[in-house]
């Protein structure tokens, strides 16, 4: 297999491919914080206009709105379509023509979503069938293969064995997620197209990585929303009793059937390398921890002391084992099940203090229509932050609610560190690592966002 990497309380969540929400403000809800960049998709569909049923199905735009597609955007929304000729069953691939009948692109109908139909391609010629699937899927197994982190001399492969190896649209394949965990895939499907395709993909997968399992983990939020039932169970072969990924040599457990997401938050893998580095001799606070992967790279790099926090006891509890597999040093290690916003402000009432605090909260605003109730929720976390942070500490704070902007993102920051009193300095801005590539003609696939920033004074 090639190298692959990829957060939980239980995976309610609604959206792509990455967080689930355990607070219990509505804004917190952190859904898949990855690939489910479900942009339109709080209302109901509008009704599709039945064209001639006798015709071949056809999707036909309103003039005009064929620009999006010419732009090389995977969506058709509902309000674009003009009418659907002939009586095509969700699922179905259909030829996409503007209103003058010239072809556009072969698309996934989906008449229960808000988003009518996702591209599978703008090739008129191109025959979407089992042969399509597995080009698709090779040509992002080889990307990766081509572009993520080899072993460095003296380490051996066994150094990073995690990877998500398909992320939807910006992979050519809207509304499929696979993870790689060691010889276990899980695969996660977000759309009717999808769908259709579920054991043709299953098979393809089993054949080019020979895993020992592929779970399904199609328990989103967001399936309710595409008109799909959840699943959550073995597709292929038999879920080992104990899943790990390695990364940059650390081992974390994985609750594939359970945890968020797909049961690991492998978008964050470089920023937690990064942590490492910035650790050394410093007192740490993680919020939103998860199974401790801020902590134990900090821990490896050094850190004085780590103080972890998450409302999922049973995060918490694989984290305190992860820290234990790899002989951490767990006198230095705190473990605290509390909802963050009530931590932050009996931490700043007891009058602590640190160097490095860490916020990795999860999605607060799936769509920009949650934007502004989301952004009171990263201002509130991070202001406190600010203030729990000594002259000289570094605050790395995150987003991956595809609703927030880098921009908006650095706004808002920017103003929580103005109400603390404090100066700052951006130190680096991150986002998710490679394995999680974002097709330039679809920004919606952009959600993760990160700042590491130093306070001046
Ligand atoms: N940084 C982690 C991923 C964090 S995912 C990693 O690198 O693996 C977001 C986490 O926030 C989840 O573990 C979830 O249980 C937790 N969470 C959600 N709302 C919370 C709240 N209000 N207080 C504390 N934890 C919360």
């Amino acid at each position: 297999m090639t190298q692959q990497k990829a957060r939980s309380p239980k995976n309610k969540s609604p959206s792509t491919p990455h967080r689930a929400s355990q607070g219990n403000r509505d804004f917190r809800k952190r859904t898949q914080r990855d690939a489910k960049p479900s942009a339109a998709r709080e209302s109901t569909p509008r009704t599709i206009v039945q064209g001639a049923p006798d015709a071949r199905p056809c999707i036909v735009l309103h003039a005009g709105r064929e620009k999006s597609l010419q732009r090389r955007h995977p969506w058709i929304f509902s309000g674009a379509v003009a009418r659907v000729d002939g009586v095509p069953e969700n699922g179905d691939t259909l030829p996409v023509r503007d209103a003058a009948g010239n072809f556009l692109a072969w698309a996934a109908y989906n008449a229960a979503s808000q988003i009518t139909a996702r591209v599978w391609s703008w090739r008129e010629e191109e025959n979407i069938n089992a042969q399509f699937f597995r080009s698709r899927i090779s040509a992002a197994s080889e990307m990766r293969r081509a572009l993520l982190p080899r072993p460095q001399a003296g380490e051996d492969e066994g150094m990073n064995n995690g990877a998500r190896l398909i992320h939807a649209e910006s992979d050519g394949l809207p509304g499929l997620i696979v993870d790689r965990y060691g010889d276990v895939l899980v695969m996660q499907i977000g759309s009717a197209g999808i769908e259709r395709w579920r054991d043709t993909i299953a098979d393809i997968l089993q054949d080019l990585f020979l895993p020992v399992c592929i779970y399904e983990r199609s328990d989103s939020d967001s399936r309710g929303l595409e008109g799909l039932e959840e699943r959550n169970g073995v597709l292929r072969g038999t879920l080992p009793g104990n899943v790990e990924v390695v990364e940059h040599g650390l081992h974390f457990r994985v609750d594939v059937a359970a945890g968020q997401k797909t049961g690991f938050y492998l978008d964050q893998r470089d920023n937690r390398a990064l942590t490492e580095t910035l650790a050394h001799g410093k007192d740490v606070l993680n919020c939103f921890c998860y199974t401790g992967g801020f902590s134990l790279y900090a821990l490896r790099g050094g850190a004085k002391s780590v103080l972890s926090i998450d409302a999922s006891g049973e995060a918490l509890r694989i984290a305190a084992q992860n820290l234990t597999n790899n002989g951490l040093d767990s006198a230095r290690a705190e473990w605290q099940e509390a909802d963050v916003f009530q931590a932050l402000r009996k931490l700043r009432d007891q009058g602590r203090s640190f160097d490095f605090i860490i916020l990795d909260p999860p999605k607060f605003a799936p769509t920009a229509a949650f934007a502004e109730k989301a952004a009171r929720g990263y201002k509130d976390i991070n202001l406190l932050g600010f203030k729990l942070l000594r002259p000289g500490g570094l605050l790395a704070t995150y987003s991956c609610s595809g609703g927030i902007s880098d921009e908006l993102f650095q706004k808002i920051i920017a103003g929580a560190a103005l109400d603390a009193g404090v100066d700052a300095q951006i130190i680096h801005h991150l986002h998710a690592s490679a394995d999680h590539p974002v097709l330039l003609s679809f920004p919606e696939g952009t959600y993760l966002k990160g700042l590491v920033l130093r306070v001046v004074s």
